[in-house]
């Protein structure tokens, strides 16, 4: 070594760039750091490589995740969180400002900067402000200050922004500073007190439910809005994040198509996963039917509090439109909504239990269920962790330009074997936050390494 950085030399691996749209056979070496070449097999070199063996791909981003500093550092820090980033292949991940304080003003996010550079961790970590002060939903943040602090666009995520009006304000507000507004679409009015989505797998668990329409509707309004700000600030832009139900995914679908500045994402956790999980079924979305007691599904006990999210884990059918979103573009990104909570708040009754799933370190194989099953390319289901987001994120990611693997940048990049699968266990994870319903579930898709601007972020213990 000459240098300072790492070196790694991969070959026949299948590389994945989906800033290229390409993928095939190839390898990659990477010298102090830097991606110095990659290059794609053909003819004799390239044979027996397939994608199911060492895939490399671009590192992934996500927009969406919850770390718990400052405020409830027993659930995840800083540090923690980007150490499971690291492990599940993320190089950027997009912080969500629901943490106690709430980040609403410029020194909140200079607190998570400091403990970002003191772990020491070559993650990107990007933030969102929110949008309210104290996300009380009751007054504007001061969103011109937390832009020029770097904030990469608002939310009151947690909560939905509950006023129109203050909705209308921060769309033309964020919207002429040149971000988004990134919204948990919720009608509250009718979730107060709903613990499970509403079919029939809540009426036999005698869960309260929690309707579609609730989705739907606020999905509805916040379109509603934009396209009446537009007529103002033609720079306002509009991210619904975590969408979950086929009905509000059409009406996105009709938005894009009708030309409006309107972008979304989905979680692994509700492309994958449903409702049944609660009755204690454990088979993939693909394969349920929405009655598991009808055809035996049930392997696990009910009511695990781990299942509790919101949005709840939904029908079948609703687990097909995501996958059909990210299919047809409807769906910009798969975002993990990684939200880490402690014990104490998880090992409470059902409808009690805090809600989230600590998904960092599962996306990947989560996603990648998908994949084997022929529910999901391969390529797209990376583009929707590289350069979906990246679009979403532009100049505001100091990989701007540079998602794929691009020869001459720093490195940037995840190596996974899909012939590998791993248990997930408390122990594996990095993060703080154990809650996840996959416990003791097979995952295909061992990550080896992670690099993150040219320094490693992750490598697993035996690579
Ligand atoms: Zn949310």
């Amino acid at each position: 070594m000459s240098g300072t950085g790492p070196d790694l030399e991969i070959s026949r691996a299948w590389l994945v760039d989906p800033a290229a749209g390409l993928e095939g056979p190839g390898e990659i070496v990477v010298i102090d750091g830097i991606l110095e070449t990659v290059t794609w097999l053909d003819g004799d070199e390239a044979d027996s490589i397939d994608a199911d063996g060492v895939v490399i791909a671009p590192g992934f981003i996500d927009l969406h995740t919850h770390l718990r500093e400052p405020g409830n550092e027993d659930a995840e820090t800083v540090a923690s969180g980007l150490a499971a980033a690291a492990h599940g292949g993320f190089t950027t991940v997009c912080a969500m400002p629901n943490t106690t304080p709430a980040l609403d003003e410029p020194g909140v996010l200079a607190g998570v900067r400091v403990a970002a550079d003191a772990c020491g961790s070559p993650v990107e970590l990007l933030a969102l402000g929110a949008v309210t002060l104290g996300r009380a939903g009751e007054q504007l943040a001061a969103l011109g200050e937390l832009a020029d602090a770097g904030v990469i666009g608002f939310s009151d995520d947690g909560s939905p922004v509950r006023s129109a009006s203050i909705l209308r304000s921060a769309l033309a507000y964020a919207g002429a500073l040149g971000l988004p507004v990134v919204d948990h679409p919720e009608e509250t009015s009718l979730t107060d007190g709903a613990e499970a989505n509403d079919g029939f797998v809540s009426t036999v668990l005698g869960l309260r439910g929690w309707p579609a329409a609730a989705e739907e509707l606020a999905v509805g309004r916040d379109i509603a809005i934009l396209a009446d700000v537009l007529r103002d600030v033609p720079g306002a832009r509009l991210h619904l994040t975590h969408v979950s139900t086929a009905a509000a995914l059409e009406v996105v679908r009709r938005a894009k198509a009708a030309g409006l500045p309107v972008t979304c994402d989905v979680t692994p956790h509700h492309l994958a996963l449903t409702d049944e999980w609660i009755a204690g079924a454990r088979r993939w979305a693909w394969d349920a039917s929405g009655d598991p007691w009808a055809d035996g599904a049930i392997t696990a006990g009910p009511y695990d509090p781990a299942l509790r999210v919101n949005p709840p884990l939904r029908a079948p059918d609703d687990a097909a439109a995501c996958l059909a979103a990210l299919l047809d573009g409807t769906a910009d990104a798969i975002a993990t909504d990684h939200a880490p909570h402690t014990e104490v708040d998880k090992a409470v009754e059902f409808g009690q239990a805090a809600n989230g799933i600590s998904g960092l370190e599962t996306a990947l194989g989560v996603v990648l269920a998908a994949v084997d099953a022929g529910q999901l390319p391969l390529l797209r289901a990376i583009e929707a962790l590289t350069t979906g987001p990246a679009g979403l994120l532009g100049a505001r990611s100091r990989r701007d330009g540079s998602v794929g693997l691009v020869e001459g940048a720093a490195a940037d990049l995840v190596v996974f074997d899909r012939s590998e699968s791993w248990t997930v266990t408390a122990d594996k994870l990095a993060t703080r936050g154990k809650n996840t319903p996959l416990l003791g579930r097979e995952l295909p898709g061992r990550v080896l390494v992670t690099f993150a601007n040219g320094r490693i972020a992750y490598e697993a213990p035996d690579a």
